[in-house]
This record gives structure tokens, sequence and C-alpha cells, in this order.
């Protein structure tokens, strides 16, 4: 059979795995497939960096070891975006700041490099929110990515939607079948919020899973790095290569990696799910409600016992993120001066040219978290503001411990809205900040989580059910997930115009 390239697009990495082991295409058409459809759809803004030579080069190499019978993993040939978060050695890295114009580093970040190691291809670096601070992708120095969805009735029709962020062009163009997976970085929601949107699978891993080392710090206590991809399958594959430990990040985890594509073996028989009444919001839209009671009917039709349980200090998280996060950026963001590497903007004096750099170098998000960050860690208010988050991050962990007694893992709503307009919430950051209120108790807490494709809303637009686990549980996460996606039946995709052939 004469498979045409939109099918080459259309595949998850399993089947093109399987594809490529039988010989159907090779990674250099699979990978050329996607270098055009990128082409293309260049309107999305979901990449910031192509990287055509790079991406046939390696998925040369890919076919070369295919043809000899030394296939290294199930990635091997398999065309992935990268999030412009991640260090890539010799190509542009920006986390979407002017401040890192023309930053190309010497070095690979390790996740990366284990995808590389792993036979994967890259195909170019992903648009972002700047420096991971956002939920829209709307804060980009490049621009704003699209949402390839797009309503089909309702107020926003004709409008383009935003993605979701900070890894809103990884999760646009996995969504857009621009490439066959991505990864994304999450530090409050940004790995599972925009995969929410986008329609597409979400995987924050627990904190210490996969190595920071080479990610651009946003909020190290937070940020860990996950795949997107368009099946719970493909995320476990991805997971399997990306995560390990790493000596040069002293908060990797040293465990073994299992094989997360055995733990999905559709049995949840006897599980206990919980769900947390804090989630339950008096603001929470009809359609979100119906999403979550559908999740409960799908995991007690498969076996699993549903259960109510209370995270006493749900409400605080937020709040509380938005100190430690920011607090953590203002320092990490310290190092940015324009004297080694990115913008520079010459001033009279020294401290003239830092001054300067920083005004012209970062968005006025990224300010407004330095400012905040640099106000709760100052000597007058540390006790007050960053030391009481602090403990009540550890309430919020306390309370994850405690419910472990009871239940196994945790659902909920990934996100309290489906997409919304580009321009929308921008003028009230705290309506911008509630887009991460049912993932970021999660990160607080260091805990897995999923975001997975359930339904599509009366607008035609894609809604997200979270699931939650304890530390290192991705296998039951991913298995609860799975078990999901069976029973959701999700199918529709925002190409829907494009027929598929083969
Ligand atoms: N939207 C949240 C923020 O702006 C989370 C971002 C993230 O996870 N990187 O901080």
């Amino acid at each position: 059979m004469m498979t045409s390239k939109i099918n080459l697009q259309y595949l998850t990495i399993k089947e093109a795995n399987r594809a490529l082991n039988e010989g159907d295409y090779t990674s250099q058409d699979l990978t050329q497939a996607h270098l055009e459809a990128m082409a293309t759809e260049r309107g999305l803004n979901s990449f910031v960096t192509e990287c055509p030579d790079r991406a046939l080069a390696m998925a040369e190499e890919s076919d070369k070891r295919r043809s000899k019978g030394e296939q290294i993993s199930p990635l091997d040939g398999i065309p992935l975006a990268i999030k412009d978060l991640f260090c890539t050695e010799g190509i542009l890295s920006t986390a979407g700041s002017r401040i890192l114009d023309g930053f190309t580093p010497t070095y690979e970040s390790t996740v990366s490099h284990n995808l590389w190691s792993a036979g994967a291809v890259l195909l170019g670096k992903t648009n972002m929110d700047e420096f991971a601070m956002g939920s829209a992708n709307v804060t980009s120095y490049y621009g704003n990515c699209i949402n390839p969805w797009k309503a089909s009735s309702g107020n926003l029709v004709g409008k383009d939607l935003v993605p979701g962020g900070s890894s809103g062009g990884s999760a646009a163009a996995v969504a857009a079948r621009l490439a066959l997976g991505s990864t994304g970085t999450d530090t409050g929601g940004s790995i599972r919020q925009p995969s929410s949107f986008c329609g597409v699978v979400g995987l924050k891993p627990t904190y210490g899973r996969c190595s920071r080392w080479g990610i651009i710090a946003f909020a190290s206590s937070l940020d860990q790095a996950g795949p997107i991809t368009r099946s719970v399958g493909d995320a476990a594959l991805m997971l399997a290569e990306m995560a390990g430990f790493d000596p040069k990040d002293s908060t990797s985890a040293n465990l073994p990696v299992p094989s997360y594509i055995e733990s999905l073996n559709g049995n949840i028989k006897g599980l206990r799910i919980g769900i947390p009444s804090e989630y339950k919001l008096d603001s929470m839209p009809d359609e979100i409600e119906d999403v979550w009671q559908r999740g409960r009917d799908w995991l007690i039709d498969a076996g699993a016992e549903v259960i109510d349980i209370s995270l006493p200090h749900t409400k605080y998280a937020l709040p509380s993120y938005y100190i430690i996060a920011p607090a953590e950026a203002s320092s990490n963001l310290a190092r940015y001066d324009g004297i080694r590497y990115g913008l520079r903007v010459e001033g009279e004096d020294l401290i003239d040219t830092y001054e300067k750099t920083r005004a012209a170098g970062f968005g006025d998000e990224v300010k407004r978290r330095i400012m905040i960050g640099t106000y709760v860690l100052s000597a007058g208010y540390y006790d007050a503001y960053y030391l009481q988050a602090q403990k009540v991050r550890t309430q919020i962990t306390n309370d994850f411990n405690s419910v472990w007694k009871e239940c196994d893992a945790i659902l909920t709503p990934t996100t309290p809205s489906a997409a919304f307009a580009i321009g929308e919430k921008m003028e009230d950051p705290i309506a911008m900040y509630l887009n991460d209120i049912f993932t970021v108790p999660a990160s607080m807490a260091g805990l897995p989580a999923i975001s997975v494709p359930a339904a599509i809303n009366k607008e035609g637009l894609p809604l997200g059910l979270h699931v939650i686990g304890p530390a290192f549980t991705e296998q039951t996460v991913l298995r609860i997930a799975d078990v999901i996606e069976t029973a959701a039946e999700f199918t529709a995709n925002p190409n829907e115009n494009i027929t598929i052939a083969g």
C-alpha cells in the first residue's frame, strides 16, 4: 500500500516505529513529511526555530542503523519537537525571551541528549511563554502561538485561540500533526494545561524523574520535563527515554527507569481513585463537571473504586505557588546581565549596561515575576511571604501524603475551562493564573500527573482529565490514563478538513 505524506503525519509513535521496522517507509520519509507540514503551518507560529538539515541528517543516520538491524529504541527515527527551554548544542535556544537573543549553547540538555541517544530526530524548537511564565503562550518574544483548534459554535467562532502555556508550541505542534511528539516542561501546569487545550496527552513526571540539567531554569524546586504526545502509549515510550539519573543534576532521582509501556495493561481493577471535594469550584462550568463525572464512570466501569477525599489546603496552593515560583525565578534570572551571552544593550558603564540590557531583554510578565520574587525574598518580608509559603507547601504535601493511605490516585479536571481567545485575560494576571488551579498542587508536592483528552465541548473544543499519583508511580498514572483514553475514544483532531489518505 502506498502511504501518503498526510498519513505519515497521522501516526502515533508506536505505529510509526512498527512501520519503520516493517520497511513501509524510512525515517527520512517521515521526517520530510513533518518538515513539509511545518512549512505549511507556519501561521500557527508553533516553532521558533526549524532544523531541516539537522533533522534529515539524523533521519539518514537512523535509516542506516535500521538497515543494518541496529535499531536503538522505539524512538529511533521518530521526528520530535523540543521546547525552546531545552539547551540544544549549536542551535538557538531562547526560552522565548529577547534576553537570550542569539544564544547558541555549546552543550545539550540531558533530556534532549537522551532522546538523540535513543535515535530520535530533532525537527525544531517550539514556541513558549517567556521563561515558561504563562498559561497562554502570549508572553513569548517570538509572538503568540495559535491553537490549531477552532470553535465550531458559540462566541469563539472565527477567533484564534490560545494553545495554553507555557509549552504552547509543543502542544500545538503535536496537535496539528507537525511532530509525532514533543518535550515540554511543567513548573505549575505548563505541560498539562496546554495539552488539555490542544487535545493531546501531557505527562509531568515526579520531580527528579527527568534531569533538569541544560533546561533553562524558571523555579528550580518545581521545574520538571515531560512528554507531550497523541497517545498515552507514546507518552510511556518517550518518558522511558527521557527519564533517568543524571549526576549533573543533584535533584535527579537515582532510581531505575521501568518499562512504562508494559504497565499499560488496561487492568485497574481494585484501584482506589480519589475525588477531592476541594476541586469542585463554585464557578466551575457544567461542561467541566460533566467530563469529570464521565471520567469517574469510566473508571468504575473498568473496575476501579471511586471514593471522596479531602485535600484541605488546596485553596492555598495557587497563592503560595505565586510566591515560591517568582522567588526562585528572581534568583535564577539574576544571571542575565548582557555580559557573557544573549542580548547586550551598551550603557554608560557596567551597571548601566546591566540595567539597559535587562530592561530591554525581559518582557512585562517576567519583570512582574522578578519584582514579586525580589519583594517576597527581601529582608523585611521574607518571613511573612516566602517562609510562610514554604510552610503552606509542606501542608499541601502532607495533604497528599495522608490521602495516599486511602487511594492510589486522584482524578480531577485538568483546567477550569477550554481554550480561550488570544487577548483574553491579558489585563488580569490573576485570571490568567487561575488556569493552573488544578495543576499547581501536584507541582507543589512534586507528584506525577497526566492530562488526557477526554471530551469535546459544545463549542467543539477539547477538554482534558487529570490523574495525579504518589511520587514515582508513573506506571499507575499512565495505566489509569490509558483506561481513560480507551473509554473516551477521543479521535477528533483539529485538521479534520484534511482527508486522511491511505
Ligand atoms: N502558568 C504557570 C506560571 O505562569 C505555570 C507555568 C509553568 O508550569 N512553567 O507560572
